[in-house]
């Protein structure tokens, strides 16, 4: 209970369908406790044995189907309670979903495939965890694929990732990340490089339909697919080609009704567009805020959750390890070999030589055993940061959640960076 002032303490009755909504103070934790009746906290229900603590920054709302009361202990910024919310409307568009799967179940088909989109901050990874949640409660398997490299919602922010999911998200810690599949992107958006982005989220559509292959409850549990809220132009784009990739039956539009009305232009008439608002309760972060999350998930990464480990620090000798980056700086068209297409630079492995520049960055381990495999499509095992070259001695540093030896040598370099403050 370090960190939580004891002395402010607020008790909330809350009547059926309504939520508290709260905000951890920047550098302050807080303790949330159900005193009587039931709720949830995104999907997932509380307990009563438990105390759930929250740390900084955290933006969370409790709902209740039957009526609560809870405590705060703690600084709150902001905390109310509100009857507004769309829970029930989403609620219903979870047991539409389960609908289809039992009729997958049933045919042995494939499962629902749902892609959740809409703009910056209307609470798509939310309703994500949430229909994630209430499938998992009723004993399905679905998959959560992420391709927010905004925030990284199943590995760090720079990366895409699909994970299967059989128990519900910890209210504090959220999904349990052991077994993920995870791709190295590079950059926050997929402005970072658009046909690598593609390539990628295509990726995954392959690498979980072969799943649904192999495994039926799996296949008959769908998936739900993440975007990021880069939602105009070739982030347009993006959404068109991922509902094509992995055939989405439902896609849902939070929000924009603006988006919603193209995409029903745009998408096949089988494709079930359906625009729904987003709760009031989510709230909008800036620039500053967003970097912050980044930089909060990062260092998770490295120091578990709630910062709990340490991670190791060691050097890696410059011949030990090759390092690429992906795609090759774009060249005019004209100065481009004969018979290579714009697009294919971006998806080029160049090598990198280890330098001073490498400081800071985050490299992800290719679990390619060698170069022959595709570098780009294939998943990687993990991350380190470099903390300091030493071109004399040929080695470079680097904070890496395992221990050595590195299982393989091959990396592949983020334009992400991560400054470690932690002392
Ligand atoms: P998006 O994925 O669209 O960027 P998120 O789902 O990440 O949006 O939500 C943005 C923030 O709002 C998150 O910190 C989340 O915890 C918070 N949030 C979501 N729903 C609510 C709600 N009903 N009340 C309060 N905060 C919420």
């Amino acid at each position: 209970e370090k960190g939580i002032d004891l002395k402010e303490v607020c008790d909330y009755k809350l009547a059926k369908d309504n939520e508290l909504r709260f905000e951890v103070e920047t550098g302050a934790r807080v303790k949330l406790d159900l005193i009587d009746g039931s709720a949830e906290l995104f999907g997932t229900e509380l307990v009563r044995s438990r105390s759930y603590i929250f740390e900084s920054g955290a933006k969370i709302a409790v709902f209740t189907w039957f009526g609560c009361s809870l405590r705060l202990t703690g600084k709150v910024e902001a905390a109310y309670v509100s009857k507004d919310t769309p829970m029930v409307i989403y609620l219903n568009t979870h047991a539409a979903i389960e609908q289809m799967r039992k009729v997958s179940e049933q045919k042995d088909t494939l499962g629902p495939r749902i892609l959740v989109c809409g703009p910056q901050d209307v609470g798509k990874s939310t309703v994500g965890r949430l229909l994630i949640n209430y499938a998992v409660r009723l004993g399905r398997k679905p998959t959560l694929i992420d391709l927010d490299v905004g925030q990284g919602g199943v590995s760090i922010p720079g990366t895409v990732g699909a994970l299967t999911v059989e128990r519900p998200a910890d209210p504090v810690d959220g999904f349990d990340l052991k077994v993920p599949l995870v791709y190295h992107f590079g950059h926050t958006s997929p402005n970072g490089n658009i046909k690598l982005y593609e390539v990628l989220i295509s990726r995954l559509a392959d690498v979980f339909n072969a799943k649904c292959d192999f495994n039926k409850q799996v296949k008959h549990s769908g998936c739900i697919v993440n975007t990021c809220g880069w939602v105009k132009g070739q982030g347009y784009q993006c959404i068109l080609h991922t509902a094509q990739s992995f055939e989405a039956d439902v896609v849902l539009v939070l929000d924009s009704e603006r988006l919603y009305n193209d995409l029903k232009r745009d998408l096949p008439d089988f494709v079930n567009v359906i625009l729904q608002p987003k709760s009031p309760g989510v709230v909008e972060r800036t620039r500053e805020m967003r970097r912050d999350a980044r930089e909060e998930k990062t260092k998770e990464y490295f120091y578990g959750p709630r910062k709990i480990y340490f991670p190791h620090a060691f050097d890696i000798s410059f011949s030990e390890v090759q390092i690429f980056k992906i795609g090759a700086p774009a060249l005019p068209d004209s100065c481009l070999p004969l018979g290579m297409e714009k697009e294919d630079t971006q998806t080029k492995l160049v090598p990198v030589a280890p330098g001073i520049d490498l400081v800071h960055h985050i490299l992800s381990l290719s679990m390619a055993e060698s170069l022959e495999e595709n570098l780009v499509e294939t998943n990687v095992a993990g991350f380190v940061v470099v903390t300091n070259v030493d071109p004399e001695r040929q080695v470079f540093s680097v904070l890496s959640p395992a221990p050595r030896p590195l299982p393989r040598n091959y990396f592949l370099i983020m334009d992400l960076r991560f400054i470690d403050i932690h002392k």
